[in-house]
């Protein structure tokens, strides 16, 4: 490659500063960063439209983190018990404790029987009933009768692999329609012009060459970032790499305070267990032997809302009931369930138990603990996909010009304060495809595109080198675990304002640390230690973003339990947090915080505005 040698980085004989790489150019109508369920679904609508797509990912397609989705996805099909669009979205408003946006809570409700038919007609191998419909599961916080209950059968499945069937037949699919990928590059930045994303900068790592995307319109569906914490159900690559690149194209995040630790990670090891082994009648034990989800939540019991399960989990470990020599865990039995249904409806997570626990869960229980799983917060959307920020005037619904945001790495909102199981899955598929209609609707096949301006890669290419030739004293790895010690220990299932305001400063000194990070490896071919590092960059903005959004947050409500506000408060917190960083590499890092106003209104009037209540279940 004609990149700069390793020992000197020589800089633009036009002394503009940037770094001399040598530059690909490529023009597309619409590129995708990311290639999981939503990024793949959004690929497949836009060159479905007849627009000239590019998707870039920094993973092979199916090994995307969508791939270790095990238990479903939510839609009121009602093949295994009576249901309606209008249930799922009580429970869904109910389950984001009020904070979710109502009109995209409708939107996603109603599109999902028609998104989950077209997945079987992709080629989706869902479990089935006796009479060929898709077999649909119990999951938390799915009830019957706007919330009365009983339970309600709502999660489609394909065994416990849905993710990876999902995503198989969706990149199949996207491979179908004439869109190129651009795989095992990453994304370093955005390309900002005048407020307007004209495009994205990315490098491949197998090579090193440097790539500019010229576009219309950028789609980042990147993930999310649980790998912020020490331990997290999330692959490896989860680091929220498009929610930074926001940050630091100076755009808000939303509601980042509310991270949702799922009950069941196995212990030790973080390996989820899906929510579906309690749908298929798995229970909770604590040290006496007790059923005592029945005390915390009388009607729902192990069903309830992830949120109220991981609380009741930690409060009997906090209060002695923990088992283990530690007592420091909480016991998943599955033990009393046939072996065949067993074998035939969770086989994954029987293999898992046996590699990660050493358990037979025909016979024992499993020992699991609240895990990090799932990021609610992220790029501040409306239900069309397009990213949306707090404009110049005030204005909380200004539309950022050429940016899009699906996924788990939007916020859109429809889980609010806790996402309820099964409802990323429809997330991702039901708001991919309404973004291929907006960019249908917004983007003219092969419009002309004004020029790039000069310094387009500048901002990219200066990051890159700087870490690349970065001799400070702190590996990558150190400040990488101090920051996941940090978030797991300040910004858990419990907090008070002691341990946020804590855990702000040590976070303070770990960005400041950023500054004497030491990358080893010099070269552009398959330099680990540099994408790394600049994932790390990604997270640590993002954990400071959450930390901060936490603690200005005064109030209890869903995954945000906050000791010394135990009460939900609407009248002043009834509001989506949006929070600003400034500063990259470890300089600056100041957190700016604003507030966009909950979407207190219906898409439509087949249905009327559900109104805040207690949440009990
Ligand atoms: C273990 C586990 C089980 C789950 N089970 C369920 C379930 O049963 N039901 C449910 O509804 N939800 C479940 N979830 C949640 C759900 O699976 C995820 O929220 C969802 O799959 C995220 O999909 P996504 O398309 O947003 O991103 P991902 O699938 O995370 O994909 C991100 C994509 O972005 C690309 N990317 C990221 N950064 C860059 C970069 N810098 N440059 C280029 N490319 C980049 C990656 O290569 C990847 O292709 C589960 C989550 C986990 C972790």
């Amino acid at each position: 490659m004609d990149n700069p040698s390793p020992t000197t980085p020589p800089t633009t004989p036009g002394g503009s500063g940037a770094p001399a790489y040598k530059i690909v150019d490529h023009i597309y109508d619409v590129v995708v960063v990311g290639a999981g369920g939503s990024g793949l679904r959004a690929t497949m609508g836009s060159a479905e439209a007849g627009l000239k797509t590019a998707c870039i990912t920094k993973v092979f397609p199916t090994r995307s983190h969508t791939v270790a989705a095990q238990g479903g996805i939510a839609a009121s099909l009602g093949n295994n018990s009576p249901d309606h669009w209008t249930w799922h979205m009580y429970d869904t408003v109910k389950g984001s404790d009020w904070l979710g946006d109502q009109d995209a809570i409708e939107y996603m409700v109603r599109e999902a029987p028609q998104a989950v038919y077209e997945l079987e007609h992709a080629g989706v191998p869902f479990s089935r009933n006796q009479d060929g419909t898709i077999y649909q599961r119990p999951f938390g916080g799915h009830m019957q009768n706007m919330g009365e209950g009983p339970p309600v059968q709502r999660t489609a499945a394909a065994a416990d692999r849905t993710g990876h069937a999902m995503l198989h037949a969706l990149y199949q699919q996207s491979l179908k329609y004439n869109s190129d990928f651009f795989i095992e590059y990453f994304a370093i930045d955005l390309i900002m012009s005048g407020g307007q994303c004209v495009g994205v900068i990315a490098i491949s790592m197998d090579d090193g060459s440097i790539h500019r995307f010229r576009a219309q319109a950028v789609v980042l569906a990147t993930g999310g970032y649980g790998r912020s914490y020490f331990t997290a159900t999330s692959a490896h690559t989860c680091t929220g790499d498009g929610n930074a690149m926001v940050l630091r194209a100076g755009l808000p995040l939303q509601d980042m305070e509310f991270v949702q630790f799922h009950p069941t990670g196995i212990y030790g090891a973080g390996v989820l267990i899906t929510e579906g082994a309690r749908g298929e009648g798995g229970y909770l034990t604590n040290s006496e032997g007790e059923r005592f989800m029945e005390r915390y939540a009388p009607s729902a019991k192990d069903l309830a809302s992830r949120d109220v399960v991981s609380r009741s989990m930690a409060l009997e470990i906090r209060e002695g009931r923990g088992v283990g020599p530690n007592k420091d865990h909480i016991f998943l039995h599955l033990d009393h369930i046939d072996p065949k249904v067993l074998a035939e409806r969770l086989p994954g997570i029987t293999e898992s138990g046996k590699i990660f626990a050493g358990v037979d869960l025909t016979r024992q229980p499993l020992p699991v603990v609240p895990t990090v799983h799932y990021n609610m917060g992220g790029i501040p959307t409306n239900y069309h996909g397009e990213v949306m920020t707090i404009g110049a005037d005030g204005d909380p619904e200004t539309v950022v010009p050429g940016l899009f945001a699906v996924g788990e790495a939007a916020c859109v909102s429809v889980h609010g304060a806790n996402r309820l199981g099964s409802n990323s899955l429809i997330d991702l598929v039901v708001f991919g495809r309404a973004t291929g209609h907006r960019l249908k609707e917004t983007v003219k096949p092969g419009a002309a595109q004004p020029e790039l301006p000069k310094d387009s890669a500048d901002f990219s290419l200066t990051r890159l080198d700087h870490f690349r030739y970065a001799k400070g004293g702190k590996p990558t790895a150190a400040i990488r675990t101090e920051m996941q010690r940090t978030m797991s220990q300040h910004a858990a299932v419990f907090r008070t304002d002691e341990l946020m305001a804590e855990g702000k400063a040590k976070l303070t000194e770990i960005y400041a640390s950023m500054q004497d990070v030491s990358v080893t490896d010099r070269s552009l071919i398959w330099n680990s230690d540099l994408i790394e590092t600049l994932e790390l960059d990604n997270l640590i903005a993002q954990a400071a973003v959450t930390l901060h959004s936490a603690h200005n947050r005064k109030e209890s409500r869903g995954a945000h339990a906050h000791e010394d506000f135990p009460e939900r408060d609407d009248a002043n917190w009834m509001k989506h947090t949006a929070a600003w960083f400034d500063g990259w590499g470890g300089k600056g890092g100041s957190v700016r915080i604003d507030y966009r106003p909950v979407h207190e209104y219906t898409l439509t009037d087949d249905v009327t505005y559900i109104k805040p209540k207690k949440r009990v279940y």
